[in-house]
């Protein structure tokens, strides 16, 4: 896509993999599993996380699209995010991979506009990298995000600079990788991602708008935070809380690496690296 309008992939794969049965996602914190990884609990954690955000936030989000958009984007992420945390109310899928499709899939069946088939593309994509592991490693989400961007880029073609959602999720990213190669403990290295997405999002500020509608008004677009991009802070932000609220929790790895321990707290090597060297 290189205008506004992002193609309307409909493709309805939602409910892949196994289904945990009913289990409301209220509540839903989330573990780090027996082996260390990031479950699927986690996953639901965050993406419950998401829709109370959006949902507290909608009106700030519909504000900066009403500046240089359409104030559709909050009501727009509201609506889809409402649709996800019904389909996880009605039964949780069994694994972070799957449960990342079901995210995407209801994105772009219930939400319109630019936005909807972006993250739509973007959850389908991470959820498809982690496939089917039951629990995955901070390597793994990190390479997760990675392809749920590629998605992002390659439907929307839009570049760092462009002033769009991928301002924020490009340097969170790269915060990301950095700190998973440093080997810091997850609720610090995902910190580090939350702090370079909200600062990606504020330096939209200045920038002039060359993808979504916004371009359309040309240097009128300089000025204003992009919409995207502050959603995309925002759920980094809550992937950062339900992360963090896993550290307290007995054999997890989300906390600080114990005194002594080797700098390399999410233990497994990513699933890239088990597979040998490409
Ligand atoms: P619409 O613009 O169709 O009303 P939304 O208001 O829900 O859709 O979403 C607007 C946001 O979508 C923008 O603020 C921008 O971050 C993002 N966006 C628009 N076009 C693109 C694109 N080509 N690539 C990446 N992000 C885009
Ligand atoms: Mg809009």
């Amino acid at each position: 896509m290189s205008d506004t309008n992002a193609p309307g992939d409909t493709t309805d794969t939602a409910g892949a993999g196994g289904m945990s049965g009913p289990a409301g996602i209220g509540g839903a914190t989330g573990t780090a599993g027996a082996t260390g990884g990031l479950d699927a609990a986690l996953f639901a954690a965050w993406v419950e996380g998401i829709a109370a955000a959006v949902r507290t936030d909608r009106d700030r989000l519909t504000a900066l699209d009403s500046a240089i958009g359409d104030a559709d984007h909050g009501a727009n992420l509201d609506r889809g995010f409402t649709a996800v945390a019904e389909a996880l109310a009605g039964g949780r899928p069994d694994t972070p991979g799957a449960l990342l499709s079901l995210v995407g899939n209801t994105l772009i069946r219930k939400v319109g506009g630019a936005s909807g088939p972006l993250y739509g593309m973007a959850f389908r994509e991470a959820g498809k990298a982690l496939g089917d592991s039951p629990e995955v490693s901070l390597a793994d989400l990190d390479e997760a995000l990675a392809a749920g961007l590629a998605g992002i880029r390659r439907l929307g073609s839009a570049a760092e600079g462009d002033k769009t959602m991928v301002d924020a999720l490009a340097p969170a990213l790269r915060a990301l990788t950095q700190a998973v190669q440093e080997g810091r403990a997850s609720a610090e290295a995902v910190g580090a991602a939350a702090e370079a997405a909200e600062a990606g999002a504020q330096a939209t500020v200045p920038m002039q708008a060359r993808k979504g509608r916004a371009s359309y008004l040309g240097p009128r677009s300089v000025g204003h935070e992009d919409p995207g991009a502050a959603s995309t802070a925002l759920i980094v932000r809550a992937l950062h809380a339900a992360v963090s609220r896993t550290a307290g929790v007995p054999g997890g790895r989300s906390g600080p690496a114990p005194e002594g321990t080797p700098r390399q707290p999410v233990g497994e090597p990513s699933r890239r690296a088990q597979e040998g060297p490409e």
